[in-house]
C-alpha cells in the first residue's frame, strides 16, 4: 500500500488567513481552536461528506458540534425549509404550533407542554430558572465534566464551597474563562462526581433545602462518551421525587441521537425537565426547548416565571423541528442503519490504530462516539486524561488533512445520510492518518 499524499489545502488555507483577519482565532468560538488547528472551510454538503475550497472531498463526523444528524443537504428538509420560507413573515403564531407540539410531545411522554427558544444555552437557563420559580429555592446540582451551555453560572469552573461534598475536579478547569461574574458558580451550585449516587445522596441530605435542580446530560456525551451506570438514573430519579428537586435532563445532544424520544426514552426515566437543541430543527436552523408537565409549566402561563426572547417559535424554526420529527418518523430503519455504519466505522478506527501501536478505545452512543487514545476507556469525566484529550487532538488534526472531519474533543457524530459508500470511504483514508498521526504523535 502505498500511502496518500496529504491533500492540498492551499486555497483553504488562504481563506482561514482572511477570515483570521475578521474573526478573533479565525472562528465564531473558541472549541474548535484550542491549539490553532486548521479550520477547513467547506463550500458545499451532500450527505455525510462535505467539499472544501479545494475541491478535496471530506467525510463528516463533526456535523456542527453534532446538531445536523439529518445530513448534509438531506432532501426532505430542504424541501420543507423551501416551502417554510413561504409563511416565514409571520409575525407571532403560525398555523403549524400544535401539529409540531404534538408530534415532539408524543416522543416526549415526561412532558405536557413545550417552550421553544434558540440555543441550548438559552433554554438552561430559562429550565433552570423554572425549577426555581416551582420550587422556590436556589441553587442546583451539575456534574463533572458534563456541559450546559455558555452562561457564567454553569460554564467550567468548580465551586469553592468549603463544605462542598466533593473536592475540586480537573475536567472542568477547560471551561474556566476571564470575565465571569464573581462568585456565580459556588453561589449557584454543586459540583459533583457523576455516576455517584451515594455522593447526591449525602448532598441532597444535607443540603435539600437550598437545591431547586439537578441536571445532567443523562449519557454524558460531553465528557467522554460514558454511559450512565446500570440503575443510577433510577436512583437519581428517586433521590430527586423524595427531596423535592426537580431533575433536568439535558438532552441537548442525546435528543433524537439517542433515538428519537432521547435519552429518557432509551432508558425508561422520567426527568421533571427535558431541555433539546442541536437536532431538534434537523441541524440548520438554531431552535432548542424546554419541556415539562403541565403543573410546572403553568408558572409560565401564570405569568409567575417569565420566559422571553423576540424569536422564540419563530416559524422556520418550527418548520424544521416538524421536518425533522416527519423524516426520522419516516425513515423507521434509519437509527438501526446508522448504528450499524457506525460500528464498523469504530472498528475502522481501532483497527487502524492498532496497526499503527496506537493505543484506542471507542466508546459512547453509536451516534456520538468518543474515541480514547489510551490503555484503558475514561469511565469518569475525571479519568479522562488530558494526555489522552491532547493525542486525541493530534489524531483529529492530522485526520483532516486526509478527508476526515472529527468533531473537536475526538468525537464522531454521524448523520441519518451516512451510507456504505462513507464506510468504504473512511476505510481507505483511515489508515494512511493514523499512519501521519502516529509520525506526529512521536
Ligand atoms: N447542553 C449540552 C449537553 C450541549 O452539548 C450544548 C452544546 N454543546 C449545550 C447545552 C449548549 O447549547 P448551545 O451551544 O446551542 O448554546
Amino acid at each position: 500500500h502505498r500511502p496518500m499524499a496529504r491533500l492540498n489545502l492551499n486555497l483553504s488555507k488562504k481563506y482561514l488567513d482572511r477570515c483570521i483577519k475578521y474573526y478573533p482565532g479565525g472562528s465564531h468560538f473558541n472549541f474548535a481552536t484550542p491549539q490553532r488547528p486548521l479550520n477547513i472551510p467547506f463550500k458545499r454538503g451532500e450527505g455525510a461528506r462535505v467539499w472544501d475550497l479545494d475541491n478535496n472531498e471530506h467525510i463528516d463526523f463533526f456535523n456542527k458540534f453534532g446538531a445536523l444528524f439529518l445530513g448534509h443537504n438531506h432532501p426532505q428538509y430542504l424541501e420543507a425549509m423551501i416551502g417554510g420560507l413561504k409563511k416565514a413573515t409571520a409575525v407571532d403564531m403560525c398555523d403549524m404550533e400544535v401539529e409540531v407540539a404534538e408530534a415532539l410531545l408524543a416522543r416526549y411522554p415526561s412532558a405536557d407542554q413545550v417552550r421553544f427558544c434558540l440555543s441550548g444555552t438559552e433554554a438552561v437557563q430559562n429550565a433552570i430558572r423554572l425549577a426555581r420559580g416551582y420550587t422556590g429555592k436556589q441553587r442546583f446540582v451539575r456534574f463533572s465534566g458534563h456541559y450546559h451551555g455558555n452562561a457564567d453560572n454553569i460554564i467550567g469552573g468548580y465551586p469553592g464551597d468549603t463544605d462542598f461534598p466533593t473536592p475540586k475536579m480537573k475536567s472542568n478547569d477547560v471551561l474556566n474563562t476571564k470575565g465571569r461574574a464573581d462568585g456565580v458558580l459556588e453561589a449557584q451550585s454543586f459540583l459533583l462526581q457523576w455516576n455517584d449516587a451515594a455522593v447526591l445522596q449525602s448532598t441532597l441530605e444535607k443540603y435539600s433545602g437550598e437545591i431547586a435542580a439537578v441536571i445532567m446530560e443523562p449519557f454524558l456525551v460531553n465528557g467522554g462518551g460514558i454511559a450512565p451506570a446500570p440503575g443510577y438514573l433510577e436512583q437519581v430519579r428517586a433521590l430527586c421525587t423524595k427531596h423535592n428537586v426537580l431533575l433536568i435532563f439535558d438532552e441537548v445532544i442525546t435528543g433524537f441521537r439517542a433515538g428519537i424520544g432521547g435519552a429518557q426514552g432509551l432508558y425508561g426515566i422520567k426527568p421533571d425537565i427535558t431541555i433539546l437543541g442541536k437536532a431538534l430543527g434537523g441541524g440548520s436552523m438554531p431552535v432548542s426547548a424546554v419541556l415539562s408537565t403541565k403543573e410546572i409549566m403553568s408558572l409560565y402561563a401564570d405569568g409567575k416565571v417569565i420566559f422571553g426572547g423576540t424569536f422564540n417559535g419563530y416559524t422556520m424554526g418550527l418548520v424544521a423541528v416538524k421536518a425533522c420529527l416527519t423524516i426520522l418518523q419516516a425513515d423507521t430503519g434509519c437509527y438501526e442503519r446508522v448504528e450499524g455504519h457506525m460500528k464498523k466505522i469504530g472498528e475502522l478506527l481501532v483497527a487502524a490504530a492498532d496497526d499503527n501501536d496506537i493505543p484506542m478505545f471507542v466508546q459512547g452512543l453509536p451516534n456520538a462516539l468518543t474515541f480514547h487514545v489510551d490503555d484503558v476507556a475514561p469511565t469518569s469525566a475525571d479519568t479522562y486524561s488530558n494526555k489522552n484529550k491532547m493525542l486525541s487532538n493530534i489524531i483529529r488534526e492530522t485526520s483532516k488533512r486526509f478527508g476526515i472531519q472529527f468533531c473537536p474533543i475526538s468525537r464522531m457524530y454521524s448523520n441519518i445520510m451516512l451510507n456504505d459508500s462513507d464506510v468504504a470511504f473512511f476505510g481507505s483514508r483511515i489508515g494512511d492518518a493514523m499512519q501521519a498521526s502516529k509520525a506526529e504523535i512521536d
